[in-house]
């Protein structure tokens, strides 16, 4: 989980941030999902990478800085082939009090002071991610007539090309 309780955050008007430097699939996994997309736990557990960044306050204001890099399992839409896409997403946001959150759009944490960035974490992969992925920008597809995968050879119906 990647839950950090506001007493536990340093105050960058005191201290330096604190370093942060997970494993993806576990500070993930069990975070609750945010973004419609047929996610599953499995999917999430699949993933590998690394969440490195900081993370600070200023009062209680809580400042993260995260750079994410994935390695994740998807199927072509064109072959249907199972690839991994490798990618890195980084951003900066804040997370606020709900108290001082004034707005629908910000990131906010409750009464009980933990700040949980599973789910925003979780979002940023998930946005990084293609809406049609592609094992390879000129994969072949699959011959419309007998269903072979044209990028590992030619069918009887298309020879070579
Ligand atoms: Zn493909
Ligand atoms: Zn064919």
């Amino acid at each position: 989980m990647l839950k950090y309780h506001i007493d536990k955050i340093p105050d960058l008007r005191l201290s330096e941030p604190m370093a942060l430097d997970l494993s993806l699939s576990e500070a993930i996994a069990g975070a609750p999902g945010v973004f419609l997309v047929s996610e599953t736990e499995a999917e999430f557990r699949a993933m590998k990478g690394r969440i490195t960044g900081t993370l600070g306050r200023e009062g209680t204001d809580v400042m993260v800085d995260v750079t994410v890099g994935y390695e994740v399992p998807l199927s072509c839409v064109r072959c249907l082939e199972a690839f991994v896409r490798k990618g890195e997403v980084g951003e900066r946001t804040l997370f606020f009090h709900e108290k001082n959150a004034t707005a629908d759009e910000l990131e906010r944490y409750g009464k009980d002071g933990w700040v949980d960035l599973g789910p925003w974490v979780r979002e940023l992969v998930l946005t990084d991610l293609p809406f049609y992925p592609l094992c390879d920008e000129a994969c072949k597809g699959l011959c419309p007539e007998c269903g072979e995968n044209r990028n590992t050879g030619s069918c009887s119906c298309h020879p070579e090309g």
